[in-house]
């Protein structure tokens, strides 16, 4: 894949999103593959979990998101255990999914819930649909 570098790449909406989502710092990854050595899951996946926060670090978020990776991270954090740069790599794949979800808008109208229904709904899972499920 050829990618043409600019600061505007680089530095576009989508990664800003990511860190602002994972509050982790994506330059910080040095690429050592230490993360992807250990992740249990990384021989169904089709990128590995130290290719996907290279794509963020290099602005191709929307690379990123194709990846049938983000989908399949358990969130266990051997990655994050495991990297001696401190990256939470569980939070960048969590903040790619709601990226994922929310790239269609918001599709959780509060209006159209039922108050019965509302009150009824397990608080976390509905404040939970909330992150997900909303811009
Ligand atoms: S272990 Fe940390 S520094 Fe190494 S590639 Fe993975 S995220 Fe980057
Ligand atoms: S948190 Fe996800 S990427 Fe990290 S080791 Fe676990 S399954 Fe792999």
């Amino acid at each position: 894949m050829r990618i043409r570098l600019s600061a505007e790449v680089l530095r576009n909406d989508l990664v800003r999103r990511v860190e602002e989502i994972s509050g982790q710092d994506l330059l910080a990854c040095y690429q050592c593959g230490e993360c992807s050595a250990g992740c249990p899951v990384a021989f169904a996946m089709d990128m590995l979990p130290s290719q996907v926060i290279r794509l963020v670090q290099l602005g191709q978020v929307e690379e990123a998101l194709e990846s049938e990776t983000i989908w399949l991270c358990a969130a266990c954090q051997t990655c994050y255990a495991r990297c001696p740069k401190g990256v939470d790599l569980s939070r960048i794949m969590e903040a790619l999914r709601e990226i994922a979800l929310q790239r269609d808008g918001d599709y959780l109208d509060i209006r159209a819930i039922h108050p019965e229904e509302l009150a009824e709904f397990p608080q976390q899972a509905f404040i939970g649909g909330f992150r997900k499920y909303t811009w």
